[in-house]
């Protein structure tokens, strides 16, 4: 390792980016992060934006693996970032570091509508590349609430969900083949075949790895036809439980809507007030499939919800849903009102579920400051099923925000640890998850996914920090 001014590092960097090499105050602050909610505490504060030394924008893999290269021989710590919609501080410059932007990685690169295979430069907005496929009558059939803010490689290294998952899969569902450069500057590419029987699969090392062992240089989705227009239903239920057998009861019998979400009573009273009991938890569905097959499993699924206490509510509860599905508020406009909050995300067995649910908003609830805590289940599996929290919290001092935050953060994870929950659903591990990642992987786990790291990155230099403690 060779070590040396910044000015030798940039300059190695610009003869390899020209352009994509971005330096200005505003392009390094503007990548620094992504959307933590932490780290926007002490930015509402005043605080300035702690910028990296440089942006690296390459255009292709052999590009980036140079730039690796060049990182590597300096000591350079390295922060891959896509859109810049994490969560979970996936994304945090530090003034020694180089961010490894994908934005030039960029677009379509080949598609075959008969083998339903598109292929996208990993920094696309997701946005877009569902938008490019609908031209061909085809989807991806992956929409995280995010859709317009992530790229598809920032998808495939968080093990990103979408809205519509519960018929399509999550993303590790719909990822045909992969192409990265990997920590050590070497480039992996999968082989494009609909299944292997060849070792383990090694494209589920990069999904969920967070940035830590490589960059995604180019996904390749298999797709889906566009279906025909959908059958939305609702119904309430007197208690979240009862919703959640409707639920698990749907699943068991074979049914796959797309979209299935049950709020419990707080949040369905905040989404749909007035169309439902106060304290009545609202599930509604999203079916949809080849021709005539929503119908029919709209009536089975209303049959299994009206056996189970289920009362019918207007579908345009649903439409409601699908019209502001994707706004939320930013942490910016919630910290200057004074509240701090967050939505966490794990899942479970359907015979754990209720108490699981039970147990984290309790928990939630007795953090000091607390003003609200609830849940939603948005992503239902033969098995069991997700919940997503969210939390807000109005302490009377904006100087304990991070006590706070990290303080709702423990008794969730403490919670759903203490009965053997999955600890993250869909947003990944980043900074936030990181000291509960050896409940979550078991001493085995944890060793072996260290191994995996040290052995590819013995320097330690892709995205310190994240996801491996
Ligand atoms: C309003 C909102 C709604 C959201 N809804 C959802 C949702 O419905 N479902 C869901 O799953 N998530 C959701 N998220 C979280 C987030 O959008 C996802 O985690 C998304 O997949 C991140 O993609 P990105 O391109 O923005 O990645 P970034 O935020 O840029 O990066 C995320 C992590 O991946 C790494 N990374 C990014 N690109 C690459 C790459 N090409 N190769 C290797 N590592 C990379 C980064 O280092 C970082 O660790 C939401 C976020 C917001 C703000």
């Amino acid at each position: 390792m060779t070590t040396g001014p910044p000015d030798a590092l940039i300059d190695a960097l610009a003869a390899v980016l020209g352009d994509g090499l971005l330096l200005d105050d505003g392009e390094r602050t503007e990548r620094a992060r992504d959307t933590w909610m932490r780290s926007q505490i002490p930015i509402t504060a005043g605080n300035k934006v702690i910028a990296p030394v440089a942006v690296c924008a390459p255009a292709d893999a052999d590009e980036l693996a140079a730039v690796v290269g060049i990182c590597r021989a300096h000591g350079t710590p390295m922060i891959p970032r896509g859109g810049g919609s994490g969560v979970v501080g996936g994304v945090l410059a530090s003034a020694d570091s180089v961010v490894l932007s994908t934005e030039r990685m960029d677009g379509l690169r080949s598609l075959s509508s008969p083998d339903l295979l598109a292929t996208f430069g990993a920094g696309t907005n997701g946005l877009a590349a569902e938008n490019r496929v609908h031209e061909d009558g085809l989807t991806i059939g992956h929409w995280p609430q995010s859709i317009e803010l992530s790229t598809v490689g920032g998808w495939v290294a968080t093990r990103a969900s979408g809205q519509y998952s519960t018929a399509y899969g999550n993303i590790e569902d719909v990822v045909h083949s992969l192409e990265a450069v990997l920590a050590d500057g070497t480039i992996y590419r999968s082989r494009s075949t609909p299944r292997a029987a060849a070792g383990p699969d090694l494209r589920h090392l990069l999904m969920g790895s967070e940035g830590t062992l490589g960059i995604v240089t180019e996904v390749t989705f298999s797709l889906r036809a566009r279906p025909e227009p959908g059958v939305r239903q609702a119904f309430h239920f007197a208690e979240f439980a009862d919703g959640i057998d409707a639920i698990r009861e749907t699943m068991r019998a074979g049914w796959r809507p797309p979209v299935v979400r049950l709020y419990d009573g707080r949040e369905s009273w905040r989404h749909f007030r007035d169309r439902l009991p106060k304290g009545n938890a609202m599930l509604i569905f999203l079916h949809e499939g080849p021709p005539g097959v929503a119908p029919l499993e709209a009536a089975a699924v209303g049959e299994l919800c009206a056996a189970r206490g289920g009362e019918s509510a207007t579908r345009e509860v649903v439409d409601a849903w699908f019209d502001n599905r994707n706004e939320v508020p930013s942490w910016d406009e919630l910290l200057r009102s004074g509240v701090v909050a967050d939505t966490i995300e794990i899942a479970t067995d359907w015979s754990r579920l209720p108490a699981l649910y039970t147990a984290v908003v309790d928990a939630l609830a007795a953090v000091p400051g607390v003003v609200a805590a609830s849940a939603h289940s948005s992503h239902a599996y033969r098995s069991g099923a997700n919940l997503y929290f969210t939390v807000a919290a109005a302490p009377d001092d904006p100087a304990e925000f991070t006590a706070t935050y990290d303080a709702c953060w423990a008794a969730a994870m403490r919670a759903a640890d203490e009965l053997g929950a999955g600890l993250a659903h869909h947003h990944g591990v980043g900074r936030v998850r990181r000291p509960w990642m050896g409940a979550e992987l078991g001493d085995g786990g944890l060793s072996l996914l260290r191994s995996v790291k040290a052995a590819i990155d013995p320097d330690g230099l892709m995205n310190p920090g994240v996801l491996i403690p």
